[in-house]
Parts: C-alpha cells; structure tokens; sequence
C-alpha cells in the first residue's frame, strides 16, 4: 500500500482531505479510484489505513479505517553529526540514512569542510526534506527524521549533554562501536559524528573527547565520508536497536 506523511490537521476526525502535492499524486501519477486504500501517517508516530472516498480535480479525500501505531521506528534515537559534503554526497547520506533509521540530521561544519555553509538556502533546505520524507514513506518509517540546521563543530559539542557520542576516527585504535557501547544501560538517545573528505583534524577530535564523546574505528580500511556514515549509523542501531 502507498504510504503518505500529512500535517495532523489534515485529519478532521475520521475524515482526512490530503494535501495538493499529495492529491496530485494519488489522482495523476498512480491513478487511484475511490475504494482504494493508502496508508496515511501523521508524523507521531500513529499511520492509519485510509480508503480513499473522493478522488477527483476538486480535492482527494479518505476516511480512516484503522489506527495503530507504526511499528517500525528505532528504540534508539540516532542524531547524525555529518560534516557537509558535495550535494550529491550529502544527499545520499540523507536518503540513506532515513532508510537505516537516523532520527535527527545535523549538518556539520569542520575546519576541513569542502561546503563551509551555515546558512542553507531555503530552495536546498525544502530539497532535503523531500528527500527525507519520500525516503521516510519508502522504508516505512512511522516518522519523518528532522533535518537541523548546520552547526559548528563547537556548537554541536557544546550541545552534548548526558547522552553518549560517538566520533568517527580513522586514527582511534582499537575502539570499535561494539567496544563503545557494550555493558551500561542502553540509551536512548545518541550522537555519531561523521567527518568531511579531509577527515576530522586532531585538535577537532580532542575537543569532542574533550566534550565526552568516544573516539571509534570503523575498521582498518580507510572508507569515504557517505560511507562511513552509513557503516557507523547501522552498526549502532545494530547494537541498540530492540527489533
Ligand atoms: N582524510 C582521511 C585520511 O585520508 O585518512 C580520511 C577521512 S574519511 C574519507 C572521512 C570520515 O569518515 C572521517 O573523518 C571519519 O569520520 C570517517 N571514517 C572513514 N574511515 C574510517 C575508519 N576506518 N574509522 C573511523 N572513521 C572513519
């Protein structure tokens, strides 16, 4: 079934009116008639089965048959920390990491950054929700990862509190994510941090030892910067996930 995220005030108790955007699709790219059912997503975590009642120029409309929370969001909330690279690195790391199941994006700004942008365009920042959301609907998320602002790396360590991090080292010796996070409590809440293609300087990464976070290896091999995102985002939620 095609899955849709709308704003909860979409819905008008059992009655959901779905967005123009949304209505387009539904009514000219995949052509659906009344009776045909979608699920419907408010963003808190609740999808509905909805069968569509109303399907024509006017407006796409459906009623809520069911209601159950979706079950597939992570127990762990995963904030990446990704120094902003090339678009269309960046933006793969987005999808990608939606589909993993990263909860907040923090784009990060290194000393060696290639993209050295605090302030994103509003034409980019809408690109990069709607990558996040189509690959929210894709993977079946039960809600939309939220994209931050870009951050300095101080700004980023400033905010740390009693959560644990993890930053991404190709120099740490022998600290694998497992190592890191074996024994204690599980959390359920933590940071990974991702350097740019000229990696992390040291100074930055003491800073973030410094800040409490742990310095880890992704392994003996040197992995580009999308890459490792994705190897470091899988290995933790393969460690703390509950599935
Ligand atoms: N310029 C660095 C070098 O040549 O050694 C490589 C930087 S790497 C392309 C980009 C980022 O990916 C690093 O800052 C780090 O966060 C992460 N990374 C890549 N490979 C890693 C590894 N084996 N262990 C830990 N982190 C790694």
């Amino acid at each position: 079934m095609h899955r849709f995220f709308v704003d909860p005030d979409c819905f008008v108790g059992d009655r959901v009116v779905l967005p123009e955007s949304i209505a387009h699709q539904i009514r000219s790219v995949l052509r659906l008639r009344p009776g045909a059912a979608i699920v419907v997503l408010d963003n808190t975590g609740w999808e509905y089965e909805v069968l569509l009642r109303q399907v024509d120029r006017q407006q796409v409309v459906g009623e809520a048959v069911a209601k159950r929370p979706c079950p597939n969001e992570p127990t762990v909330q995963l904030t990446l920390y990704q120094a902003l690279m090339k678009r269309d690195k960046f933006e793969w790391v987005l999808q990608k990491g939606t589909e993993i199941g990263v909860t907040h994006f923090v784009p990060l700004v290194t000393q060696r950054s290639l993209v050295q942008e605090v302030d994103i365009k509003e034409g980019k920042q809408l690109r990069w929700e709607k990558i996040i959301t189509e690959a929210a609907e894709q993977s079946r998320r039960g809600c939309i990862p939220t994209l931050h602002a870009p951050q300095t790396l101080a700004e980023a360590l400033a905010a740390q509190s009693a959560q644990p991090g993890l930053i991404a080292w190709e120099a740490a010796q022998g600290l694998t994510i497992r190592k890191a996070l074996e024994g204690g409590e599980r959390p359920s809440r933590i940071s990974l941090f991702i350097g740019p293609e000229g990696g992390f300087a040291a100074e930055e990464v003491a800073a973030a030892q410094a800040a409490g976070l742990q310095s880890v290896t992704l392994g003996k091999r040197i992995l580009r910067a999308e890459t490792a995102a994705l190897v470091a985002a899988a290995l933790v939620l393969h460690e703390l996930d509950v599935i």
